[in-house]
């Protein structure tokens, strides 16, 4: 069986993955900051975990997990400036920081069902953890890792000894980064808030007690803390998109190591950006933010179709979003479902020659363009139907596509008519009769929206499920 290789960050190259405590293996994702809908970009980072989940799966590990929903601390600007996004947002919508996290969490999860993305073992709000984060940041202050400036407790990034051994950055360019200007307390640029201060005389919605005083935690240390927590002896794989790499992830593995004394995670994986066109990456702020709803659902396409468009491309490629392309991924899975609706319903035996291929693209750091390719191969082959429809099952464990529930729902639009639309279909065949094309092509119009077309043919009409 073909060895599951990953990109790791930390060392650059693709690395035989080796979990410290098999067959279990513990995996961290950075889940949502909950002050907005999660934008097609975001979910990509969603669709990729679940692709990486999966197919540890297959390979047959047991995965823990863990994913947190960050509901206070996440500042404007990443590098510890700015306002809390949680403060604003609840301000722009008129409701409380708390109503604005439950709401967005009930949305982000509805996008996730719709994706097929397999629920994490556990989610973890920032706000439930506050004590775990307060004893974290005592940790490292008795280790003399953190200083107090006017707005907050800092962590002294000049004494951990590789602080960019994630961002392979010289340290000038992360302090180009960091912007020193917008906090001139601070030792040094790369330094980021631990603990920040309620401001003087100001209520915030969101603040705690601390031996510090009333404040919140700084987004770093809610990933290094429930990390540390929720995964102890497990710490195998952490993942986010690339714009983590320099500061978050950074600053989480800062923290946990000089508390610990420890290595944190073994292996880090980071998805490339979904862009608008022009190379420009989507983002919560301003006119390139696209919701699944908006860009996928509204338009009439498959939720699946956005995860089917995300598989085209190598998670480590950046991915253009465009309009043709999502209709045209639309199309490939409503085909990929009518093709397997042909397939009948008994259920063979799995290939082992094209398991094995599959296995070789996975495998290879998360291929999925060239699983895809292999189950295109599959449904080309001299396999019997009953073993195509068994390895296709097989392989959707990893792809996630719903191709069983896809092409069973076109089956029983093409067997089940429902009596409306029959209704419609005989009115037509009517109006086509008595030459009335106007009124054919008007009942046509009514068929389509209730999901059905019309393919005339020299043998007569006949109704097909819009698939
Ligand atoms: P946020 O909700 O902003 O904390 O981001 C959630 C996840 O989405 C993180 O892993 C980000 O790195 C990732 N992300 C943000 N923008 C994009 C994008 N345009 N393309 C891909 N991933 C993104
Ligand atoms: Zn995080």
């Amino acid at each position: 069986m073909p060895k599951l290789r990953l990109h790791n960050t930390l060392s650059q190259r693709l690395e035989v993955f080796e979990p410290q405590r098999p067959p279990v293996v513990g995996f961290y994702t950075c889940g949502p900051t909950v002050y907005n809908y999660a934008h097609l970009g975001n979910l990509r980072a969603y669709v990729f975990a679940d692709f990486l989940k999966r197919t540890l799966l297959y390979n047959g590990y047991e995965v823990k997990h863990i994913m947190n929903i960050t509901d206070v601390g996440h500042l404007t600007d990443d590098a510890d400036a700015g306002e809390d996004k949680m403060e604003v947002g609840a301000e722009r919508e008129g409701k409380s920081a708390w109503e604005i996290a439950d709401f967005y969490i009930k949305t982000f999860k509805g996008d996730l069902r719709a994706l097929n993305i397999i629920p994490p073992t556990k989610y973890c709000r920032a706000t439930e953890y506050i004590k775990e984060q307060i004893e974290l940041a005592q940790i490292l202050e008795e280790k003399g890792y953190l200083y107090r400036i006017s707005d907050g407790l800092y962590f002294d990034t000049s004494l951990v000894p590789h602080y960019n051994k994630l961002s392979h950055l010289p340290l000038e360019k992360l302090k180009e980064g960091a912007r020193i200007e917008k906090n001139p307390e601070k030792r040094h640029p790369t330094d980021f808030a631990v603990w920040k201060f309620s401001p003087l005389g100001q209520k915030r919605q969101m603040e705690w007690d601390s031996p510090w005083g009333k404040g919140f935690p700084g987004w770093h240390l809610e990933c290094a803390t429930m990390s540390l927590k929720l995964l102890a002896g497990h710490l195998d794989i952490h993942t986010g998109g690339v714009d983590h790499i320099n500061v978050h992830h950074t600053n989480e593995i800062a923290q946990a190591e000089a508390a610990t004394g420890q290595t944190f995670f073994h292996y880090w994986l980071h998805n490339a950006f979904l862009n608008i066109a022009g190379g420009k990456k989507m983002a919560k702020s301003g006119a390139n933010f696209l919701t699944l709803q908006a860009a996928v659902i509204d338009k009439g396409w498959l939720p699946l179709a956005y995860r089917y468009a995300c598989l085209e491309v190598h998670y480590r490629k950046p991915m253009e979003y465009s309009q043709a392309g999502l209709a045209a991924a639309d199309k490939a899975l409503r085909w990929l479902y009518r093709e397997i609706a042909t397939l009948g319903q008994v259920v063979g035996q799995v290939s082992p020659l094209f398991k094995e291929k599959f296995l070789e693209a996975i495998n290879d750091d998360l291929n999925s363009p060239r699983a895809l390719a292999v189950l295109f191969k599959v449904l080309n082959s001299q396999l019997s139907n009953k073993d195509k429809l068994a390895t296709i099952k097989d392989f959707d464990e990893v792809l996630g596509l719903d191709l069983s529930g896809g092409s069973q729902h076109y089956l029983e639009m093409l067997t089940n008519i429902p009596p409306e639309v029959q209704a419609l279909f005989n009115k037509r065949q009517t109006a086509r009769e008595n030459h009335n094309f106007q009124l054919a092509d008007e009942l046509r119009r009514q068929l389509a929206s209730a999901g059905y077309g019309v393919e005339d043919e020299p043998g007569g009409s006949r109704l097909v499920p819009l698939f």
